[in-house]
This record gives structure tokens, C-alpha cells and sequence, in this order.
């Protein structure tokens, strides 16, 4: 029974201790949070330099470090680092802002703190200007550009955008960056005191010539008092036409970059070759003349020619080349030779001076070949009257003045044989010849040595003149032209 009893008495004491033991453990929970709370501990982070930071471009970015404890009221900051994660990046090479993050996570709570990177352009380009040793401005090019160039840390290379501005004596070069820095550079010139150069004429300043068909200019030099020779820098103005009588100038001038202008003139004086006056024979006067020959016809009218003894004129071509020789003949049989045309092409001919004397003088020259002499008697194709040449106004005025201005005579005709369209009929031809004849006491007949009906009215005509107490003359320099007055 007694032991019952204390089995009871320690079965109680033991409940007893489990509730004291509680009673503990919850006093000190209790505590703890207690505690805990009025400690209240919280993540703090510690930022070497500033938030928010400026650094120039292109200044690499080192990171100043951030640090994060926890801290507490009661207990303080505690020595233990938290973990820390940075988010974000700076670009030192492109202009921006750039944020980076610092993260920590301490029971279950995450926090955070910022800093703000601004990568900015504050430095200004750098101009660099290029000297060339020993070199001095000259008045043709004032001073030339010896050479410069601009580079930027950011935009690299800006010689392209340079400004450039004459400013008196010197030279002001700026080029901004695209931050908008600005860099001045100032070139003082060298000394600008030259004095321009002279130009010096080569040969004669009045020079004087006979009309022909090139007059070469001899030209001007130029130098400057540095010695330079700028004579491939004269620009000439010549005004003469060799083939016309006048008086010209021939105009030198040189011209700096900046305008001014320093000349030279030469005159030139082209003078008329001379043609003897025309004389009107006293007799009455046959010239006969044939043009466009020599052709197959042109043998037996020189042997009807010769016959008779009878001097007439040939006004010559080289259409039938086979039969040039005859040129020959005929000079050295007293008759004479005019040139008339090469091609007898009027479309090419009267298109131009040039085109003309091109013809007439390769004639010329096949002339002389035949006779050794070259001829001062000519015929227009067509005529000096004619109006073919008309596609070129004025042509035919200027080409009688310069052709008589260069020494020739042209020779028209006052008796028309009709054999250029008018008939192919010889018994018309004579009557056409003798009718024109019987009009004037000279005259100069118009007939084709390449026409064999014209050529057989030759017999007939020498045979009627004759009779009728006409003499047959060839023509020379001082015959009369019986011109017959310019349509073009
Ligand atoms: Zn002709």
C-alpha cells in the first residue's frame, strides 16, 4: 500500500517538472522574440564613391566596391559580409548613363542599391597643321594650303570637317566634335609682299605680215621675282586672221587665284599681198577659158589650140586624175593655168575658210608639180557670184577678200557658151559664143574642157574670130576679172 503511495507521490512530482520545463522553454522563446524585435535587424550596404559618377570617354571604369552588413539596434551591425551580386555594365567607348545594381538577400528579404555611371565628352579635337619646309607663297596662288588635320578621342578622324577661314594675314582652322567641343588652330602666313610677275613677249610687240594662210604667234613668257617661270600659266587671246589684211592684236594675260590680272598686248599688222591694177586690153579680145578639165577632150582642143596659135586659159581640177599630165602641156605651150578646185565638192569648199584653202592650195600644189611655178590666178567653182555657197553666210566675201588680200586673182566671165546646162547642142554653143562676143569689145568666155560638144565649138569660134578681127589672149594677173559682183 505504501509503495502504491509513492509510486503515486513520484508520478506527480515528474508531471510537475515537465511543466516547469515548459514554462522555461516558453519564457525564453518569448524572450527571443522580444529581443528580435526591438533589435530589429536589417540588411545596410556601405558605397565606396559617389552614386552618381562622371568619367570621360574612354577612361576605363574601375569599380570603387560596395559592401552590405546587417545592423540592429540592440546588437549593432554584426562583422559578418553579406553576398553580393552587381547587375549591369558601363561602356567606357559609347557615350551614355549606364546603372549598375548591387543585390543582397538576407532572410529571405531581398534589397538593392544603385549607382549611376556617366560617360561624357569633354575633350576637344586636336588640329594639327603641316608646314612645308622652304615654302613661299607666290602672287599666281597667294598662299597655298600646306595641309592640316583634326582627329578626335570619340569621333576619330574630322579633317573633312575642318573649317577654314582667311582672316587677313593668317589662317583660322575649327572643327567641333560631335559633343559639341570645339577646337581653334590659327596659322599665321608667311610673308605675302610679292610682286607680280612680268611677262615678257617673245619676238617683236608690233609684228608685220604678208596675208597668208598661218601666222604663228611666237608667244609670251612670265616670271615672278622668286624666279619662278609662270609662262604656262599666260593665257592668249589671238585675234589674227593671217589671210585678211588688218591690223590684230594678240592679247597675253595672267591671272592670280585671287583675280588680279597682269596682260601684254602685241600688235599685228597683216598686209595685203598686192595685185597689180587690171588693164583692158586696147584690141578687141577673146579669152577663152575652160574649166573642170583636164579631161579626155583636153588633148585635141590643145592641139586645135596649137594649130591655130592660140593661147587660152585653163582653170584646173584633179577629177579625172588620168589626164593631169596635161596641165603640163598646157603650160609649157603658153597657155595658162588657173586653179578652179581640187574636188569641186561646193558643200565642202564654202563650209569653211579653212575647208577652202585646204582644197584650193592641194590643186596649187599639183599645179606646180605640172609647170614649177605656182599660179596667182583662180576660179571660183560656181563662180564668185554664186549662191550655192550660201549655207555659209558671207563666205564668199570673205574668201574674195582673202584670196586677193593672199596674193591670187580671180577671174569670172562676161560671155556664157551654155555648155554648164544650157544645151549640149554644139551649133547652139557657138551662136551662144559669138552673140556674147558681139556684145563687148573683151570678153572672157565660160566653157568645159571635159564637154566634148562644148570643146568641138572651139574650131568654129577661133575661125569667126579671126575673121571679125578679134585677137585670143590667155589670161594674167592684170587681165580683167569681169567680176561679177558677190550674192553671198
Ligand atoms: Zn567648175
Amino acid at each position: 500500500m505504501k509503495e502504491k503511495q509513492e509510486q503515486a507521490v513520484r508520478k506527480k512530482q515528474r508531471g510537475r517538472g515537465w511543466i516547469v520545463a515548459l514554462a522555461i522553454l516558453a519564457i525564453l522563446l518569448l524572450t527571443a522574440s522580444m529581443l528580435t524585435l526591438l533589435d530589429a535587424r536589417h540588411v545596410r550596404f556601405y558605397m565606396t564613391g559617389d552614386e552618381d559618377v562622371t568619367l570621360e570617354y574612354g577612361t576605363p571604369y574601375v569599380e570603387p566596391g560596395v559592401y552590405a552588413v546587417t545592423a540592429g539596434r540592440l546588437f549593432g551591425e554584426l562583422p559578418e559580409r553579406l553576398p553580393i551580386e552587381t547587375c549591369g555594365s558601363v561602356d567606357s567607348e559609347r557615350l551614355g548613363t549606364y546603372v549598375l545594381r548591387y543585390k543582397t538577400r538576407w532572410f529571405f528579404a531581398d534589397s538593392e542599391v544603385e549607382r549611376r555611371v556617366t560617360i561624357v565628352d569633354t575633350t576637344p579635337p586636336v588640329i594639327e597643321l603641316r608646314t612645308i619646309e622652304g615654302y613661299t607663297p607666290t602672287w599666281l596662288t597667294g598662299y597655298a594650303e600646306e595641309g592640316y588635320s583634326a582627329s578626335d578621342n570619340c569621333d576619330g578622324d574630322l579633317t573633312g570637317k575642318v573649317r577654314r577661314t582667311a582672316e587677313g594675314e593668317r589662317i583660322v582652322y575649327t572643327v567641333s566634335d560631335s559633343s559639341g567641343n570645339t577646337a581653334t588652330v590659327v596659322r599665321e602666313l608667311p610673308d605675302l609682299h610679292y610682286d607680280p610677275p612680268v611677262l615678257t613677249l617673245r619676238g617683236d610687240a608690233h609684228v608685220t605680215m604678208e596675208a597668208g594662210l598661218r601666222y604663228e604667234d611666237a608667244g609670251c613668257t612670265a616670271a615672278d621675282n622668286l624666279g619662278n617661270d609662270l609662262s604656262a600659266y599666260v593665257e592668249t587671246e589671238n585675234e589674227v586672221v593671217p589671210w585678211l589684211a588688218g591690223e590684230y592684236e594678240v592679247r597675253y594675260s595672267i591671272t592670280s587665284e585671287k583675280g588680279d590680272t597682269i596682260g601684254a598686248v602685241r600688235t599685228v599688222t597683216v598686209l595685203p599681198h598686192g595685185l597689180p591694177a587690171e588693164k583692158l586690153p586696147e584690141e578687141k579680145t577673146i579669152y577663152l577659158t575652160f574649166d573642170d578639165g583636164p579631161g579626155p577632150y583636153t588633148e585635141g582642143l590643145l592641139d586645135l589650140l596649137k594649130k591655130y596659135g592660140v593661147k587660152a586659159t585653163f582653170f584646173v581640177t584633179d577629177q579625172q586624175s588620168d589626164y593631169i599630165d596635161l596641165i603640163g602641156r598646157a603650160f609649157r605651150e603658153g597657155h595658162s593655168i588657173g586653179v578652179h578646185t581640187l574636188r569641186h565638192d561646193y558643200d565642202y569648199i564654202y563650209a569653211s575658210e579653212e575647208n577652202y584653202f585646204e582644197d584650193f592650195f592641194a590643186m596649187e600644189e599639183i599645179i606646180y608639180k605640172q609647170t614649177g611655178s605656182y599660179t596667182q590666178l583662180f576660179r571660183f567653182p560656181g563662180g564668185s557670184s554664186n549662191t550655192v555657197s550660201r549655207i555659209n553666210p558671207g563666205i564668199m566675201t570673205r574668201l574674195t577678200q582673202a584670196m586677193n588680200d593672199m596674193g591670187y586673182q580671180y577671174f569670172d566671165w562676161n560671155v556664157v557658151s551654155g555648155d554648164a546646162g544650157g544645151t549640149n547642142k554644139t551649133k547652139e554653143i557657138i551662136q551662144n559664143i559669138k552673140d556674147g562676143c558681139a556684145e563687148h569689145r573683151v570678153s572672157v568666155i565660160l566653157q568645159h574642157d571635159i564637154k566634148d560638144y562644148s570643146v568641138a565649138a572651139v574650131e568654129s569660134v577661133i575661125k569667126w574670130g579671126k575673121e571679125n578681127g578679134y585677137a585670143f589672149r590667155a589670161l594674167t594677173l592684170d587681165s580683167p576679172g569681169m567680176h561679177h559682183g558677190l550674192n553671198n
